[in-house]
């Protein structure tokens, strides 16, 4: 599907690779636009089957029911950045597909999404790649302590990564990470962390919500704050660094960029985290705050339908109810301007999603 090729009708299908929440929050969004979804997820917990119009339970390799799923989609799209790239290219193959491959490709190798973003002049940690303990020591001490020492794919919610604090900790995190595809990143001294969330449309429109202030526990986000505690020029900042990369990977879909906020000599400055290539959890304030949510518009984008107005009607603190922190609820009358979002799934554990409360506040 190119920019010349008409937008998709009402009751056409989307194939959403993954089915976890994120692909549920947009199988609703799609249902509310008069369109229906298909989820392609692996065996396992998939709360999106439950609100989707079709879904093929099947492995990422099995070629033959990602041929049968495509075969169904009018256009498919992704809420889990892993998907193999053999699984993108069999897919890429038979239907249309957004965001681009190489937007998925960019976001699963931590070395390759830092080089793309210092190559647009977007700043981000100082890093290394660390492919034998030697190079590890050697480059630690040109970077400096301290740092974290991650798995170059596959990482996520703090998974895959080990704080180093001095040179003493190399020999041991170096072991305990497997030792192979792994960078070293200098430790980003931040006094707060911020993201975007903004889309681009298959015309090239482009259209950013509000930037989120995040508080994480344990690596897994906890809550994020809008409007955040930045300085304006550092919002405009963010936005500018945020289109940029939509530009330039030709993106078409909703995308989150996660930044560190440094304060120095009593101004801002950003760098960037990572990019995930999908809708986020940073955004999910947007059901509740927004006319047009995240999830909507990427529905929107990768439909080719004209995007939302991303524009927040009001404050709002989102909370992430994580494991145990989904208990009760159901007993609990809703407090005003406290939306419940709870996702199904069929067991609680600690570190799992189960569910978000967002909270409105004033109009701005
Ligand atoms: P990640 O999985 O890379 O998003 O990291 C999860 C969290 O770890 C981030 O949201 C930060 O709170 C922290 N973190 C990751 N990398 C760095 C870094 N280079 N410097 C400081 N904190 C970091």
């Amino acid at each position: 599907m190119t920019a010349e090729q008409p937008a998709l009708p009402t009751g056409a299908t989307i194939g959403i690779l993954g089915g976890g929440q994120l692909g549920r929050m947009l199988a609703l969004a799609a249902a509310r636009l008069g369109l229906k979804c298909h989820i392609y997820a692996p065996a396992g917990d998939n709360p999106a089957f439950d609100v989707a119009a079709a879904h093929t339970e099947g492995a990422w390799s099995d070629a033959v029911a990602l041929a049968r799923f495509a075969a169904c989609c009018d256009v498919v799209t992704y809420e889990f950045e892993n998907v193999p790239h053999a699984t993108i290219a069999a897919i890429e193959h038979a239907c249309p597909a957004f965001p681009p491959g190489r937007a998925l490709e960019t976001a699963q190798d931590r070395l390759a999404e830092k080089r793309f973003l210092n190559a647009l002049g977007i700043a981000t940690a100082p890093f290394a790649v660390a492919a034998t303990a030697d190079q590890l020591a050697v480059e630690a001490a040109r970077i400096g302590f301290a740092g974290i020492l991650k798995t170059r794919r596959l990482g996520y919610d703090g998974k895959g990564q080990a704080p180093i604090a001095s040179a003493a900790n190399l020999g041991a995190a170096w072991a305990a990470m497997g030792g192979k595809n792994l960078i070293y990143e200098g430790f980003v001294a931040f006094a707060r962390e911020v993201s975007m969330v903004a889309a681009r449309g298959r015309d090239g429109r482009m259209a950013a919500y509000d930037i989120g202030e995040n508080v994480h526990r344990a690596g897994i986000l906890a809550t994020t704050t809008v409007p955040a505690t930045i300085a304006p020029a550092t919002a405009a900042a963010a936005r500018a660094m945020t289109l940029a990369i939509l530009k330039a990977l030709d993106y078409v879909g909703v995308i989150g960029v996660e930044f560190f906020v440094v304060e120095e000599a009593g101004s801002e400055r950003l760098v960037v985290n990572e990019f995930a290539p999908r809708v986020h959890n940073s955004g999910h304030w947007t059901i509740d705050a927004c006319a047009c949510s995240q999830f909507e518009q990427h529905i929107r984008a990768v439909a080719g339908w004209p995007l939302g107005n991303p524009s927040r009607h009001c404050d709002a603190v989102m909370e992430n109810l994580i494991g145990s922190d989904i208990e009760g609820w159901q007993a609990r009358p809703p407090a005003p301007g406290e939306c419940l979002h709870i996702y199904g799934k069929a067991k609680a554990r600690p570190g799992r999603k189960m569910g978000h409360v967002t909270r409105l506040g004033a109009c701005p």
